[in-house]
């Protein structure tokens, strides 16, 4: 132990032994008398608040708070003779001398004697408004990722708006990075000079520092740094950077980063865990929406799986009687034409029985494709058993559904079907109906169905029309 800092060195009387004390101490410490009026103050008080010794000995406390009504309240509170020594911390608002405002973390109370009387008043101050800065910036993250009645692209807008607040970084981007090629998704910017869907040179951003290091970074003062010579300062003249790399389900997707033309105070380490933590949840909530967005692909196409048939793709029977009952309700309460027709292949046993199952399997398969080309997006097609399909043609004539069926069945006929190397035509008898009133699906049906026996008893190859 060096001399001076043994205890005979120790000041002895109280006036000096107090500063002595606090002069060592991190956080800044005020004493006053009973009036008030500042008496000592440590080294950190006068760095704290920027007055030197004799700006603040002999001034009353008053100077040092932002609001006279709190060192009013403090006053009853705390600051007087018949209040107890320091008890709870509290957070008050201060000013320093160049008129800043910041949030300080106070311990303080009256200090007595044996017999009661008050010797001086104590105030314990650290700065914390970074603190309360970062809980106040917490708190509306949380408000933001929990509001169910935002969407995720107004959630990471509010975000980026809180970010850019918080940091003093008037600009903000979501971006995604594939290669080299940096996209916009999503951005603030005081001109609005920045829309999603813009592209970039990864290696022109400052992200390319936060991809190199797969990390959070930042520069406060591009000018005065090492990467002064970046084309992202050459181009654009941005002096501070802070950005994070965004993960989803732990692959690389793009940066959240905040950005100015003005350099900033320097960031610290809650700047770098705050925008990490920013582009955590952006990261989380895309991972969210992709697995949403496969949940429900697949529910889609289990939709579809059950309502078509796998050879054709066209309708199965089940959903074809589901769809025909609302077309048959509907055509009815709104007295509009509705037309049915069922088609059977002709002699497709002997295509089979010639060529074999495979080549009538194509035949099915290319009348679906050619129901498909020709048909318009509101008719209806289902396989409805074998070779036989059904067609049900809303707000359609039996005349005008004739002229389409005409058509496919000249398509079918035209198409270069071969098996075995050998040309075939194919020929379908075609019964063909329309909504009468009182029909159900059934009654509807079954014209059709009468209508395409006598077109195959006529000779088949033709369409039969039942009214
Ligand atoms: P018609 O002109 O009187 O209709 O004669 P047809 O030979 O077509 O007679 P029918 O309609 O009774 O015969 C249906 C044939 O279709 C019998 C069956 O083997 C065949 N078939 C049914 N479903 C399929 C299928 O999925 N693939 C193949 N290749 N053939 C099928
Ligand atoms: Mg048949
Ligand atoms: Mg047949």
């Amino acid at each position: 132990m060096d001399q001076n800092n043994s205890i005979e060195a120790l000041p002895s009387s109280v006036d000096q032994l107090l500063p002595y004390i606090f002069s060592h101490m991190d956080d800044a410490v005020i004493i006053a008398n009973s009036d008030r009026e500042m008496v000592t103050t440590n080294d950190a008080a006068r760095l704290l608040f920027g007055y030197n010794e004799q700006e603040m000995e002999g001034n009353k406390t008053l100077m040092l708070y932002a609001n006279a009504d709190d060192y009013a309240d403090q006053g009853k509170k705390r600051f007087n003779h018949a209040a107890q020594a320091a008890g709870e911390a509290y957070v008050t608002s201060y000013k320093r001398k160049d008129g800043t405002v910041f949030d300080g973390e106070t311990l303080g109370g009256a200090v007595r004697d044996k017999s009661g009387q008050v010797l001086f008043f104590i105030g314990i101050v650290k700065d914390v408004s970074t603190r309360v800065a970062t809980e106040q910036t917490l708190n509306e993250l949380h408000s933001i990722t929990s509001s169910r009645a935002l969407d995720f692209e107004q959630r990471v807008d509010a975000m980026l708006k809180l970010g850019s607040r918080h940091f003093g970084l008037p600009i903000g981007i979501f971006s995604k990075i594939e290669g080299n090629t940096y996209t916009v998704m999503q951005a603030i910017h005081p001109e609005n000079a920045l829309t999603p869907g813009m592209t970039f040179e990864l290696e022109g951003t400052y992200c390319s520092h936060v991809y190199a290091a797969n990390n959070t970074q930042g520069f406060h003062h591009v000018a005065h740094s090492s990467i002064q010579k970046h084309p992202c300062y050459l181009n654009f003249g941005l002096e501070a950077y802070l950005g994070a790399p965004i993960f989803v389900d732990e692959k690389r997707y793009g940066t959240l980063n905040f950005s100015s033309p003005s350099p900033t105070r320097p960031f610290i380490q809650q700047d770098y865990e705050l925008v990490k933590l920013f582009a955590e949840w952006i990261g989380h909530e895309l991972a969210r929406l992709y697995d949403l967005k496969a949940l429900e692909q697949a529910r889609q196409e289990l939709e579809t799986l059950s309502q078509t048939d796998p050879l054709t793709g066209l309708y199965n029977r089940r959903h074809m009687e589901g769809v025909m009952n609302e077309e048959v309700e509907r055509a009815a309460r709104y007295a509009k034409p509705l037309s049915v027709a069922l088609f059977d292949f002709d002699h497709f046993k002997r295509l089979n029985d010639t060529y074999g199952h495979a080549a009538g399997d194509d035949a099915l398969k290319l009348f679906a494709r050619t129901v498909k080309d020709a048909s318009r997006c509101v008719d209806l097609y289902c396989r409805w058993g074998g070779e036989e399909f059904i067609a049900a043609f809303p707000e359609t004539s039996a005349s005008d559904a004739r002229k389409l069926l005409e058509r496919i069945i000249s398509k079918l006929k035209d198409a270069n079907f071969s098996a075995n190397n050998e040309h075939i035509t194919l020929t379908m008898s075609i019964g063909l109906t329309e909504i009468r009133q009182g029909d159900s699906i059934d009654t509807l049906i079954q014209r059709a169905d009468e209508a395409m026996y006598e077109a195959k008893h006529g000779g088949r190859d033709r369409i039969v029309t039942h009214l």
